[in-house]
């Protein structure tokens, strides 16, 4: 995943979109980017992946 979009995404997830927790680490959540995928999780339990174009969170 590229830089730019990889820093697009990290804007657009800086908040759970369940929850609105704007952390990561210390247990609050996780962010893994990767070659072709973007995954962000919560502590509520929403995981944010995005591959390619493909938006979604999952509980
Ligand atoms: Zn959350």
């Amino acid at each position: 995943m590229n830089y730019q979009k990889s820093l697009k995404l990290i804007q657009k997830y800086s908040e759970c979109p369940n929850c609105g927790n704007d952390k990561v680490g210390n247990g609050q959540g996780t962010l893994d980017i990767n070659d072709d995928t973007f995954i962000r999780t919560c502590k509520c339990g929403c995981t944010v992946k995005v591959k390619g174009d493909e938006n979604k969170c999952t509980y």
